[in-house]
């Protein structure tokens, strides 16, 4: 994927230099509604909430009524609580998803840029030179594709055609940048499905391991209800593991304020205030807020506060 573009120090200077360039070159900037060439994604945003709905039919329908068959108090009350944290994780986790999918990952808009642009078109041009490096933060790079100025941390997406702001990736399985405008459902999405996909699991082990021995599987053999369960418990465990991987991934990357895309950057992140005030600094200060797929956003992703200005 792109990185940031710039290589000088250039002196800032202010107002616009350059928006008559950007009034005959920013209509490569696509409609700020158009989807790019993403129509076909939308296959697999049907195979993941198909995938969401399998896994609540194998633990709602299938599992949770079998504990409260045995009518004992304890599978019961297990029936229960798995019933609503079930349910906790399910709702959180599949309107994260949606919201992903759903919402401007933060296209850069023209008549932003030109409202924020602080550098002179002769500086843009200069920072052609790709870096690997944290520079001093809040400079406006080039974006050679859509030909206008790019505002910091922002990068162009191939797939979109399209400069996004405070971008991480672009996700096949959301069909969506993740950048600054749904970054907060992105990770929501992963850390809340790959809880409830691991309470599935224990689920379908402990349903395994008590209400059944080893010998009535020999004896019976494995139930229709059986296969649909366990086929689902194996697509829940795969599920698991990829949320989980990324879960973990994208809580380091939070806790340093840094994207995927930035990732591999060398020297000191000027955006970095440690992790607690980085996530109020990206999605405000109450935390409960920080629980659910809210658009919260600090900022309008067009500048972040630095910590050598603090
Ligand atoms: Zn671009
Ligand atoms: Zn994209």
């Amino acid at each position: 994927m792109s990185l940031q573009e710039s290589e000088e120090n250039t002196a800032p200077t202010t107002n616009l230099i350059i928006s008559e360039h950007l009034s005959s070159k920013s209509k490569k900037i696509k409609d700020e509604n158009e989807w790019g060439d993403r129509q076909i994604g939308f296959i697999v945003v049907g195979f993941v909430s198909i995938l969401f709905f399998y896994t609540y039919y194998a633990c709602v329908i299938l599992m949770i009524p079998h504990l409260f068959l045995t009518k004992k108090t304890g599978y019961i009350i297990q029936g229960i609580l798995t019933f609503i944290i079930y349910h906790f994780f399910f709702v959180l986790a599949y309107c994260s998803y949606l919201k992903c999918v759903f919402t401007d990952p933060g296209f850069v808009k023209k008549d932003k840029i030109m409202h924020n642009e602080t550098e002179t078109l002769a500086d843009q041009r200069r920072k052609k030179q790709r870096r690997h490096s944290w520079g001093i933060g809040n400079e406006y790079g080039y974006c050679d594709k859509c030909e206008v100025p790019k505002p910091p941390r922002a990068h162009h997406c191939s797939i979109c055609q399209r400069c996004v702001l405070r971008y991480d990736h672009h996700c096949p399985w959301v069909n969506n940048c993740v950048g600054f405008g749904n970054y907060k459902y992105f990770f929501l999405f992963v850390n809340y499905t790959s809880i409830g996909c691991l309470v599935v699991c224990i689920l379908i082990i402990i349903r395994f391991l008590t209400l059944r021995t080893f010998q009535t599987f020999v004896e019976d053999g494995l139930s229709a209800i059986d296969v649909q369960i366990l086929v689902a418990g194996f697509l829940t465990f795969a599920f698991a593991i990829a949320t989980g991987s990324l879960a973990g991934l994208h809580c380091k990357l939070l806790s340093s304020n840094s994207t995927t895309s930035e990732d591999h950057y060398k020297g000191n992140n000027p955006y970095d205030f440690g992790c607690k005030r980085n996530m109020t600094e990206l999605w405000g200060s109450n935390r409960i807020q920080w629980l659910f797929p809210t658009n919260t956003n600090v900022g309008d992703g067009y500048s972040y506060p630095l910590n050598n200005e603090v």
